[in-house]
């Protein structure tokens, strides 16, 4: 099984509000972008609207890698809510 078939079989409950922040005004003048590529679950983009930097926070794997990958500090990244976030099937 492939990992992103094993990442497709956990199961997400969604708060309402996302439990990462990012400071737009950080994310604007930010070159590097580590964020897009340190994520495993692809959930970094920049949106085609209004240029911001946007993260899915429904698919999050809780692994903390984007607090770590942006060297500027713009993630403000908490747990989610009890009994919000992602339920692991394979470990
Ligand atoms: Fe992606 Fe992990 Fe950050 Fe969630 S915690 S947004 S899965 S890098």
């Amino acid at each position: 099984m492939k990992i992103e078939e094993k990442i497709a079989c956990n199961a997400i409950k969604n708060d309402k509000e996302s439990h990462i922040k990012l400071k737009q005004d950080v994310c604007k003048e930010c070159r590097e972008r580590f964020c897009i590529y340190a994520c495993p679950g692809h959930l970094y983009s920049v949106s085609e609207e209004t240029g911001e930097m946007v993260v899915e926070y429904a698919g999050c794997l809780e692994c903390g890698t984007c607090m770590i990958a942006c060297i500027y500090g713009s993630v403000n990244w908490e747990y989610p809510r009890g009994e919000y976030g992602v339920q692991y099937r394979y470990g």
